[in-house]
């Protein structure tokens, strides 16, 4: 017997809240006091931001990464860093957040959307590769949603053609490809702090230099900090070219700190919760889960599916709406669009009233650019998972999309008495 979903008179599936609690305590306190008792905010004086990094860097083994106002500028300063610049075409994933992209416009260079796995959400290997062109100088590979993108095949094909590889981590946090975290594959994994990520500054964000160059280092720090070259004790201000002042304060490096000390938990949970998600709504009609190949572990910034509709009864709303209904909250699918319908890629107008630098390439952006990314956010629908959440929350929303899913499954209606 179908249960009467409780959008048409029914029970609910879930009565309770969901589990919430405080992300900031005593621990984020004691560390702002700390560093407004060293008397100055400024990361070269104080030693906030510099722990920040250590403890990042002993985190995710790497020697150099430098700190940042936001992600956005994290990924910004990864560009500079990596010398692109006028004229030059980046390859990325169009659906993502617009942080992923003004980095690469403020150079002056040219996105190029590559198409995405359709249950993974991660960036198609063959797509990047037919993307590529003489102008082609880097790839900002994006991990959407805690999922990894296949590494291996994306660093293959980077040393083929001799291009630089940022990654975008936002949204993955101690990610693991084959036991290796995100992040520390390519030449910059890039990192944000910002409110709503697994772990907040209220804004921040972390450039990781994997090269482990020295001089690397270097360029990548003053590319943060409007190219003054800072130190030890000598500052060189000579400036040879353009930097912006991306850096971060004492106070967001000291949340940072007692922050980084939980994200280890909050991502065990995370992936744990997914992943039980995963289990339980596999095989179900209509429902394709998020997808995690078995060499990744996935720490799940949100949780994913898509629907098959020819394989139900009810439209996408439909189905949202009545899972609303049971007590569930979701959404359907992630940003409004892929990002080049956009306006800004649709008049190709990055700076108020110019088509610059769109008009070096005369790059445009037409609908079916990406058709599985496109098809990806025409049958999503997402729902939020996260550490505060109980076992039951999770248990309760499986159950929820089950009794929907069966609900509008096709066939079954008539089978029923
Ligand atoms: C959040 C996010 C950014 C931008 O980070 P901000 O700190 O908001 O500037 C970039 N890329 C992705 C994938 C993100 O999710």
């Amino acid at each position: 017997m179908k249960e009467i979903l409780a959008i048409e008179g029914g029970q609910p599936v879930k009565t309770t809240p969901f589990g919430s609690g405080q992300r900031f305590g005593l621990e984020e306190a004691m560390q702002v006091l700390e560093a407004l008792q060293q008397n100055t905010l400024f990361y070269h004086f104080g030693n906030k931001v510099k722990t920040f990094l250590n403890d990042f860097n002993e985190l995710y083994g790497v020697s150099y990464s430098v700190a940042a106002s936001s992600g956005t500028a994290a990924l910004h300063i990864a560009m500079g860093a990596a010398g692109v610049t006028v004229g030059d075409e980046v390859i990325t994933s169009p659906i993502t957040d617009q942080g992923t992209l003004i980095g690469i416009l403020y150079q002056n260079a040219i996105p190029v959307f590559a198409d995405l796995d359709p249950h993974t959400y991660g960036m198609d290997p063959a797509s990047i590769e037919a993307r590529i062109t003489e102008r082609t100088k880097a790839i900002v590979v994006v991990h959407l949603a805690g999922n990894a993108s296949d590494m291996d095949a994306i660093m293959d094909i980077a040393r083929r053609h001799k291009l630089k590889v940022i990654e975008d981590c936002a949204q993955s946090y101690l990610t693991r490809y084959k036991g290796r975290l995100v992040g520390t594959f390519g030449d910059y994994g890039c990192f944000s702090t910002n409110d709503f990520k697994h772990i907040s500054t209220g804004d921040g964000g972390i450039v990781t230099v994997n090269s482990g160059d020295e001089q690397d280092y270097r360029t990548t720090h003053a590319f943060a900090d409007k190219n003054f070259q800072r130190f030890e004790d000598a500052v060189r201000k000579e400036l040879h070219y353009l930097a912006p002042n991306y850096r971060m304060t004492e106070l967001q490096g000291a949340v940072g700190i007692a922050q980084l000390k939980k994200l280890p938990w909050i991502c065990s949970v995370r992936q744990r919760y997914g992943d039980q998600l995963t289990t339980e709504l596999r095989g179900l009609p209509g429902i394709a889960v998020h997808e995690v190949k078995p060499e990744i572990e996935c720490t799940y910034w949100f949780y994913m599916l898509r629907l098959r509709l020819e394989e139900l009864t009810c439209t996408r709303e439909a189905f949202c709406a009545a899972l609303a209904a049971e007590g569930v909250p979701n959404m359907m699918g992630y940003i409004p669009a892929v990002m080049y319908k956009q306006p800004m890629f649709q008049k190709r107008q990055a700076y108020l009233g110019s088509h610059f630098p769109f008009e070096l390439t005369g790059a445009t952006y037409e609908e079916g650019l990406c058709p599985v990314a496109e098809d990806i956010l025409a049958t999503a629908v997402r729902l939020p998972i996260h550490e505060f959440y109980t076992p039951q929350d999770m248990a309760e929303t499986a159950a929820a999309i089950r009794k929907v899913a069966t609900y509008y499954a096709k066939g079954q209606a008539d089978a029923e008495p």
